[in-house]
């Protein structure tokens, strides 16, 4: 610095130059020490050694040891890519691969996309130049369609093994078996917890390296009782920690973006209303679907003096590590999928997390001090409710979307796939059963040319079956755009506390008679008429950034229908074809109304509820089709539109029957409003 300044007065850009080089040079030596910081860092040649002695090796290591970052990057000096292989890493969450492929590509001084990339479903950040490629668990399962003895990997690392996602646990059977034939291929595997053990085993006793933990110790407070609202029991101890605990940035766990944005809100509110009295809290929330420039913040030091709480979802358990957390504020709860195979009915809901998950998140206080984690449980439930380890997704989860893509890698015989642990033979049926029923498996359970089209797709195969009816009723422009605007979803419309009347009417008037969908293609296509406005969100209540992304999306699936050779073609006033491309992929998702007025499944006969910010909320057509469910207090229908029972007969005769379609109301019961205001 005071050299820099001692330059003579002319020769200013000299001076500039050498300022920076300072400021760079400094960020560097930065880095380096972190590095070193690790709790890898002094097992660096120690692995290096193993993977080059074994094929398979397990990782263990506490969350936040360094593996992800560091891992790779070892690898890559020690000339793991010098033959012009990649080294890949495998993520179960998005924002992770997103997140972590930043951090390395800073780390190595390069531009992210350049030497090191991501990839991850509808976006691919890599180049020619890429040697060190992050992705979801999801895309690497799709590349194996294109690539399928992975030749252009040198060393593939299924990290985050212990989350246990669908897509992780296939790609163990699918890794393992390239791994026979292909003897050049380095595999590890990578895990948090202490699940090490099972993955040598499924890998034939292959060897566990463990990297030693060091954790400072976690205080463990409870509730006395069990609280009522627990958003509020987190905003409540926030705001505690921050006037009575020395100073040291929180971590709360909460279940996804509606929560966090609630949470949020009451927090600023309430900070604001005590004005001076505290010092400075920055709230940070992180969540799947936060801009990446967002999701960055949280990473960023704490000002001196302040603290920082960020909201999170269960994604800073163990895909993401913040530094400096000393106090974790755990409600105990996470979002899961969950699905019956009795009623073929997949519904996403809130449900408590287990044993194994709530001692992660405990551990995450313990990084760089002794920490306190404040569970908003009881002890006792703690002890007496909680699972030991959560369930892994292939036992809980609709396996449509993997069985399409196993069966479009030519592996048939499903039952004797190596799996890890064995999906339930009876969901491994329906899943089956319902592929047949969309016309992607004959009769022998082969892939038809239907389905083959299908796997093109990276949607589950009710979308994909979806976006391919585009082409009979000639209105794939506008099924594209549903597609892309569903893979947003919720995110879409934007509803601040203190401006709920505005933007609760704004949305109104978007709304179509026909139906959720259609109202979301309304939204797109006006802004689409205003050349993709910022403003026009602005006035409307709508994210800007979701909607970009749907832009991106729509985009993407634009190229996929290229791909399989349909034709892009308009047909914005026939609204009826548009939802007969929809029921022709949805038509497991069928309701009818029943005497009472209320909603039944077709099939199954459950209960379901409209959601009360549906277009069709007041309407109640006598047959609905719904894009998801989703359990809070009942089970709710997301995203709905009127269909006609007939139609069902038209795309899915081999799953309905004329006799299943009559009407169960009263026949003469006025006709809806929807329905007369229909144009067709
Ligand atoms: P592990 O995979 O063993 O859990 P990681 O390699 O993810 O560990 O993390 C190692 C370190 O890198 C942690 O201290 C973490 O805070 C830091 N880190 C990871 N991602 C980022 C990022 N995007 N920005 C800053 N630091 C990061
Ligand atoms: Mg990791």
């Amino acid at each position: 610095f005071i050299q820099a300044l001692q330059l003579p007065a002319d020769d200013k850009v000299k001076e500039e130059k050498d300022l920076q080089l300072t400021e760079t040079q400094k960020k560097k030596l930065d880095i380096e020490e972190t590095k070193r910081s690790l709790p890898i860092y002094p097992f660096r040649d120690d692995i290096i050694a193993a993977v080059r002695e074994h094929q398979v090796l397990i990782i263990e290591g506490e969350t936040g040891s360094g593996k992800t970052t560091q891992i790779p990057q070892y690898l890559h000096e020690s000339g793991f890519t010098a033959d012009g292989k990649k080294i890949g890493c495998t993520q179960p969450r998005r924002v992770a691969a997103m997140s972590v492929a930043a951090r390395v590509a800073q780390e190595m001084s390069v531009k992210l996309g350049n030497e090191v990339g991501y990839s991850i479903r509808f976006e691919d950040c890599t180049s020619e130049r890429t040697v060190i490629k992050y992705m979801t668990d999801g895309t690497l399962h799709r590349e194996f369609l294109s690539e399928p003895d992975l030749q252009s990997y040198s060393v593939m690392i299924i990290d985050e093994a212990h989350e246990r996602t669908l897509h992780t646990d296939i790609l163990f059977g699918l890794v393992k078996d390239i791994a026979r034939f292909r003897p050049d291929l380095k595999l590890l595997i990578s895990s948090a917890t202490l699940d090490a053990q099972k993955f040598s085993e499924f890998f034939d006793d292959a060897p566990i390296y463990r990297i030693p933990g060091r954790r400072f110790p976690v205080d463990i407070y409870y509730t006395k009782a069990p609280e009522a609202d627990y958003v509020d029991a987190c905003v409540v101890s926030v705001l505690q920690i921050h006037a009575t605990q020395p100073l040291g940035d929180i971590l709360v766990f909460l279940t996804g973006q509606d929560e966090i944005e609630t949470c949020q809100e009451l927090l600023q509110d309430r900070v604001r209303r005590l004005g001076s009295k505290l010092r400075e809290l920055l709230i940070l929330p992180v969540y799947a679907n936060l801009p990446s420039d967002m999701q960055a913040k949280i990473f960023m030091p704490t000002p001196p003096g302040a603290r920082k709480v960020v909201l999170a979802t269960n994604i800073a358990e163990t895909s993401l590590t913040i530094d400096n957390i000393i106090y974790v504020i755990d409600p105990g709860f996470a979002k899961q999928n969950h699905f019956n195979s009795r009623t073929g009915m997949e519904s996403l809901m809130v449900v408590p997390i287990s044993k194994a998950s709530a001692n992660q998140r405990a551990g995450r206080a313990g990084r760089v001090a002794p920490g306190k984690c404040f569970r908003l449980y009881t002890a006792w439930s703690y002890k007496h409710e909680l699972e030991e380890n959560t369930i892994p997704e292939i036992q809980r989860i609709n396996l449509g979307n993997a069985v399409l893509m196993l069966k479009a890698l030519g592996i048939n015989d499903l039952v004797h796939f190596d799996f890890l642990d064995p999906p339930p033979h009876e969901t491994l049926v329906l899943a089956l059963e319902q592929l047949y029923a969309l016309g992607a498996l004959n009769h022998h359970g082969e892939l038809t040319k239907l389905g083959r089209r299908m796997a093109e797709f990276p949607v589950d195969p009710m979308m994909a079956k979806m976006l391919l009816a585009a082409e009979k009723y000639k209105c794939s422009e506008e099924i594209v755009t549903i597609g892309a605007m569903l893979s947003v979803n919720s995110a879409i419309f934007y509803r601040p506390k203190d401006k709920i009347i505005h933007a609760d009417t704004a949305r109104k008037n978007f709304n179509h008679v026909g139906g959720d969908h259609l109202s979301l293609l309304n939204v797109y296509n006006q802004w689409r008429d205003t050349d993709y406005s910022t403003q026009w969100c602005y006035e409307n209540f709508i994210q800007y950034r979701s909607m970009k992304r749907a832009r991106d999306v729509r985009e993407q699936l634009v190229g996929l229908m290229q791909r399989v050779e349909i034709d892009m073609v308009s047909n914005p006033t026939e609204t009826a074809d548009i939802r007969k491309a929809i029921t022709a992929g949805y038509f497991y998702h069928i309701a009818r109304l029943s005497k009472g007025g209320s909603y039944k499944t077709v099939k199954h006969n459950q209960a379901v509820t409209i959601h009360p910010n549906s277009a069709l909320f007041e309407e109640l057509p006598r047959w609905l089709l719904y894009h998801e469910l989703v359990f809070t207090t009942k089970e709710f229908m997301r995203q709905v539109i009127e269909i006609e029972s007939k139609w069902l007969l038209e795309v899915a005769p081999h799953y309905y029957k004329p006799k299943e379609l009559e009407d169960s109301t009263n026949k003469k019961m006025p006709k809806t409003v929807g329905r007369s205001q229909m144009t067709d």
